[in-house]
């Protein structure tokens, strides 16, 4: 049992916290009348500020939901951490030693767990980390680091370190330290190994031979580690995390935002990038507002935590949208993305967040695919701060994609172009963002904009049948589409073999089956997270779960959904013929329809002009491998 902190110290510990400077640490703050600060909440979601700070009085309550009280309460309530932990906590920062009446020491003799004793696990770790990339056996992990434009100076900078081969040379430096096994196993920095009998065996780390970067909480404790592969031998995934413990919690940690924050709060402006080295690229060459998320989706979770660091969330009234100069003193939220599918699947899938945030978002999809990290070492420091220039907002992107593919030039294509583009716009659902992307959209296509606003009408009509009157995004995203056409439900009957009876897959069945087998983009979303989770291949326990992982909120229902269709084949001796048949129509159907394609394409070329032939090779390919297909 340990011993209560004494009371002079707690009281030492409210006084000399400083409430203010916490506070700011995760919301941006701003005068509201003498003696007193405001900002967002970050206890309930609201978008007008009703927090109020009184840095003199040391305390705070917020008048949206009630919640209050002294620096001590907002550690407690922010980390969600008890009482002891959180004075602990501040005493740390603030330089007060405490003292236990009942002479008990916390931490060490506690069992392990305490949020004290785990970051100083993860710190000790961290340094043991830095200290092993100067090592001869590093010397992959250094050279992987000066391949991608990082020296010494930028290695140190982020604090990356090297998680040495070995088995337990972490475990043993940190028992070395003090650290009890209860403490370093909660830590999530080891795992536990299964003996042959199924009896849980000995401990052993988890990063082996791996580049390692530590993930810091908003308050700059090192609360977890991303590791990325270096050999070729090493038969885990290319970037493995910190498990979720009770300090790392992945859907709460961007990487990079312990450094970002400052210049976040004072621009206004967030940088989404997907990997650590991409944070490191940007910062390096003068975006110090870049974050990313580490081993999941940007999600609900993500967006509070950035926008109380912007400040106010304000609707951007049309007109701004038509002067850039103006535009740039609202808040930004910008994506990096793929040119590709993937690319346009994320942006599809953050569709699902409020429209007050989507008015903000804008997306920067660099040159040739280049990641910043790769633009930067291939074009220097101002390709990637030009990058981040060139954004442009969400709706547009995705509009413009739904365009891409139709041939503008004919009538026809650029009927087919509205077709696609319409509901995108009939989703859009701050009011008066809505019409200002039709008129954009009549000018895109050259068509009347009365033809368009038609169009929109109709699809947005269309669009609230099939969502039975939910009328948000989210259920306009997540919702099947048609389910009468033959082609989607031929994919529909694909995924759910794919999600439900995985085992019953022979590999050679699914091997031609791609994003590009798939015309509805949100199952083509679900085709990506089967990927992310592994691919069937690692199918198993909690299949459908880690799915669901990784399509992320809004198309997680959808998913479920997928899972729990009844399959029309029950007799389990048929059940293997029907998977092989399901599997094999959606290739054939998406191999006929490129054909198509290819034809159609070769006809507007025509014979003898440039492209043909390329075109020509590659129908001849396609056709090709349906045969096989069909042989098969
Ligand atoms: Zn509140």
């Amino acid at each position: 049992m340990a011993g209560t902190i004494n009371r002079d110290d707690i009281a030492a510990v409210r006084e000399k916290a400083p409430l203010e400077d916490i506070v700011r640490e995760r919301v941006a703050l701003k005068q509201a009348g003498v003696g007193s600060l405001k900002g967002l909440c970050p206890f309930h979601d609201e978008k007008s500020p009703s927090f109020h700070v009184r840095p003199m009085q040391g305390h705070w309550h917020c008048f949206g939901c009630g919640e209050g009280g002294d620096v001590i309460a907002f550690i407690m309530k922010a980390d969600g951490l008890p009482f002891a932990d959180a004075v602990e906590y501040l005493a740390g920062r603030a330089g007060v030693t405490l003292r236990y009446e009942s002479g008990g020491t916390r931490g060490a003799s506690d069992g392990g767990g305490g949020r004290r004793r785990l970051l100083e696990a993860n710190r000790v770790a961290a340094e043991y980390f830095v200290e092993q990339l100067l090592t001869p056996e590093a010397k992959t992990g250094r050279d992987f680091l000066t391949g991608r434009g990082f020296g010494k100076d930028a290695a140190a900078q982020f604090g990356v370190g090297y998680a040495p081969k070995g088995w337990s040379a972490l475990l043993e430096h940190l028992r070395g330290k003090g650290f009890t096994e209860p403490e370093i196993e909660a830590s999530g920095l080891v795992s536990r190994g299964q003996s042959a009998s199924g009896q849980s065996a000995r401990l052993y780390d988890r990063f082996r031979g791996r580049l390692v970067w530590p993930i810091r909480a908003v308050t700059g404790e090192v609360v977890g580690f991303g590791a990325r592969k270096l050999y070729e031998d090493d038969e885990g995934p290319k970037y493995l995390n910190t498990p979720e413990t009770a300090l790392y919690k992945k859907s709460q940690v961007l990487y990079g935002l312990d450094l970002a924050k400052k210049d976040i709060a004072a621009t206004h402006r967030v940088v989404v990038v997907e990997g650590y080295t991409d944070v490191m690229a940007c910062h390096l060459s003068g975006v110090t507002t870049a974050v990313a998320t580490c081993g999941t989706a940007f999600g609900a979770d993500h967006v509070g935590l950035v926008r109380r660091l912007i400040g106010d969330i304000t609707t951007v009234p049309p007109n701004v949208l038509a002067q850039p100069s103006i535009r740039a003193k609202h808040p930004e939220i910008i994506f990096t993305f793929d040119a590709d599918d993937a690319g346009q699947n994320a942006a599809l899938k953050s569709f699902a967040f409020e429209p007050g945030f989507l008015s903000q978002t804008f997306v920067a999809v660099a040159p040739d695919r280049l990641d910043p990290c790769e633009l930067r070492l291939e074009r220097g420091d101002p390709a990637v701060v030009a990058l981040i220039e060139s954004r442009v907002p969400l709706y547009e992107f995705v509009i413009k994609a739904a365009l891409a593919g139709n041939d503008l030039e004919t009538p026809e294509g650029r009927v087919a172009a509205l077709r696609a583009a319409a509901p995108i716009v009939a989703r859009i659902k701050d009011g008066a963002i809505g019409p200002e992307y039709a008129r954009r959209l009549s000018g895109w296509l050259g068509m009347e904009p009365a033809e368009v606003m038609r169009a929109v009408t109709t699809a947005a009509k269309a669009g609230r049948g099939a969502a039975q009157g939910r009328p948000d995004v989210t259920a306009a995203v997540a919702v099947g589409p048609d389910a009468k056409d033959p082609v989607v439900r031929a994919e529909r009957l694909a995924l759910e073999v794919l999600l439900q009876m995985p085992e019953k897959v022979e590999p050679a069945w699914a091997a031609g089956i791609g994003p590009e087998t798939f015309t509805v983009p949100q199952y083509r979303a679900v085709l990506d997270g089967i990927a992310a989770a592994g691919g069937i291949a690692s199918a198993g326990k909690d299949w459908a779960n880690r799915v669901a992982d990784e399509v992320g909120e809004v198309l997680a229902p959808l998913v479920s959904e997928l899972i729990v269709s009844p399959v029309p084949q029950d007799r389990p001796s048929e059940m293997g013929r029907y998977v092989k048949s399901v599997l094999s129509r959606v290739q054939d159907l998406s191999l006929t329809r490129r054909i198509g394609e290819v034809r159609g394409r070769m006809q507007r070329i025509g014979e003898g002009n440039e492209g043909f032939q390329a075109a020509f090779a590659e129908l001849v390919a396609l056709e090709g491998e349906r045969r096989n297909h069909r042989e098969e």
